[in-house]
């Protein structure tokens, strides 16, 4: 594979919208815990992938950190016990995903000690296989903690071919989101000892840690925990242009390399693995504290709360309860969303509880929202075409899904889709073009077309493995059968010399008698 310079050029991705960030205001407080709420509703599946094997039952007493879910594969995620307390039921709660959905959730009721014990730890994380480490962190309910929920373990291994580098995303270029910038600002250390572990992890020879231009102190704090940490590790810090959406891992890559990720292909194609920075502090926790996801940072913001902030809030724990620690929601709240104004889901209840994917809960007014716009006939003005960042046709895929045609979307590309909101953001006609995407795939998930796509994807991989390892096993003939040659030819010029040194012992012997 060709060597690939990662952020040494930044470079541009295509389409992409300049915002004003809105992020300072809920960064303004210190970090602080969420208070434990009464009850904690916890979904089985909070990753991408089935959820793991049910190991409790209403009425069992847990300790904090306890495997509430047993993973048996690499897309199964487990969950744990965020707090100590009493299990009371499994059953259907509210969830973010579908609007107004329900999914099994273990509802806890914390007893109020808190109390905790740790998974198991290695004696020396460094002299583990990165299979055992792997293990470890999949163990530990590692999913992507950047909003995607993408199991850990099926990222890093997935038999592709080797990883040379691994990127840190710590680019969370959406408004108001800044849960990782409060993350890199207060726990430096805790995402470049990650990084270690996830470059043993991964094998991989460097690795980026991609952050905004804007995030003032954060590049030094993040230098820093590197000199402390390891002064010799291989990481560098690479500050990006803010443009939304450069966070989406596509684009990152290609702000980074200059190179595109193929369509139907991943990063690992290119021999890179992308990964949040605070999933690299994550994998710290596990593999140093033996403390798994039970935990993460929100960032509770926008116009419509009081007290913007950052928390740092146990999975389960109901939104209401957050709109409440910030000081509660302002006269004039029109909605809730989780995740940024761009690409965030509209919430259809403050009862759903945060998951190991929730970074932000924004409140809006009527007027931060488009709703209060009537929505008007396409216009083909081609604006949403200028800003996709995936070089995408928005208007025609639209146009397929409201007529039922999934088929023809699909063919369009549907799922290169990353619903960052840049289209609908500039639509004159204020078309809610993200609503009829996520509607579109999940219907077509439903046929089971990603998974049909997942599996020529794999294929592909693994038939570039084979022909990579039958061209490794032909270089190993020829090596082996020049080497047999130059053994023989070796051979050969020994017995010759032998031959030689004989003549001369019996010419030598010959001019002796002669001498007599
Ligand atoms: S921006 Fe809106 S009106 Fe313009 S082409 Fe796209 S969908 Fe149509
Ligand atoms: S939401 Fe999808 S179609 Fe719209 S701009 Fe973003 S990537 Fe393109």
């Amino acid at each position: 594979m060709a060597e690939i310079e990662i952020g040494r050029h930044l470079y541009r991705f295509p389409g992409g919208l300049k915002l004003r960030h809105h992020k300072q205001i809920a960064c303004r407080d210190p970090l602080t815990p969420a208070p434990l709420p009464e009850r904690l509703w916890l979904p089985l599946v909070q990753h991408q992938g089935p959820a793991g094997e049910c190991r409790v039952q209403p009425g069992d007493r847990v300790v904090g950190g306890q495997p509430l879910t047993r993973a048996r594969s690499d897309r199964e995620v487990p969950i744990h016990a965020p707090t100590s307390g009493v299990v009371e039921d499994l059953r259907d709660g509210p969830v973010s995903w579908p609007p107004g959905g329900t999914a099994p959730c273990l509802v806890l009721a914390p007893d109020g000690e808190d109390r905790f014990e740790a998974l198991d730890t290695p004696d020396d994380w460094a002299a583990e296989s990165p299979d055992a480490l792997i293990e470890r962190l999949r163990a530990g309910g590692l999913a992507g903690l950047g909003g995607a929920a993408f199991p850990t373990a099926a990222k890093l291994r997935g038999g592709f071919p080797p990883i040379r580098a691994l990127i840190l995303n710590g680019s969370e270029c959406e408004p108001y989101i800044s849960c990782d910038e409060m993350l890199m600002r207060s726990r430096p250390e805790a995402i470049v000892e990650g990084a270690r572990i996830l470059t043993r992890a991964t094998g991989a020879e460097e690795v980026v840690i991609a952050i905004e231009d804007q995030m003032g102190e954060v590049r030094k704090r993040l230098n820093e925990a590197i000199r402390t940490v390891d002064p010799d590790a291989p990481i560098r810090v690479v500050q990006v242009t803010t443009v939304y959406p450069e966070g989406g891992e596509k684009q990152l890559i290609q702000v980074l390399t200059g190179l595109e990720v193929p369509h139907d292909g991943l990063p690992q194609d290119l021999g890179l693995v992308c990964l949040n920075v605070a999933t690299a502090a994550a994998a710290r926790d596990i593999l140093f504290d033996g403390r798994p996801v039970i935990e993460r940072i929100v960032t509770v913001s926008g116009p419509g709360i009081v007290h913007p902030r950052n928390l740092v809030v146990r999975l389960g724990t109901p939104i209401a309860d957050l709109v409440a620690a910030a000081g509660g929601p302002t006269g004039d709240l029109d909605r809730l969303v989780l995740g940024g104004p761009m690409s965030g889901l509209p919430l259809a209840s403050d009862r759903i509880p945060i998951t190991k994917g929730s970074n932000c809960i924004l409140a809006l007014r009527p007027e931060d929202t488009a709703r209060t716009q009537p929505v008007m006939p396409c216009i083909n003005c081609g604006e949403c075409i200028r800003v996709c960042p995936a070089s995408l046709l928005p208007q025609m895929l639209y146009k397929h899904l409201v007529a039922d045609d999934f088929d023809a979307a699909q063919a369009l590309n549907l799922f290169d889709c990353i619903e960052c909101g840049c289209c609908a953001h500039v639509c004159p006609s204020h078309i809610p073009l993200v609503d009829q995407y996520r509607h579109g795939k999940g219907v077509l998930r439903e046929r089971g077309v990603e998974d049909a796509r997942a599996a020529r994807a794999k294929a592909r991989f693994e038939a570039r493995e084979e022909r990579l390892a039958e061209r490794e096993a032909e270089r190993r003939r020829k090596r082996e059968a020049r080497e047999r040659r130059l053994k023989d030819t070796g051979g050969a010029k020994s017995e010759v010399q032998a031959a030689i040194e004989r003549a001369r012992a019996r010419k030598d012997a010959g001019d002796g008698e002669d001498d007599g």
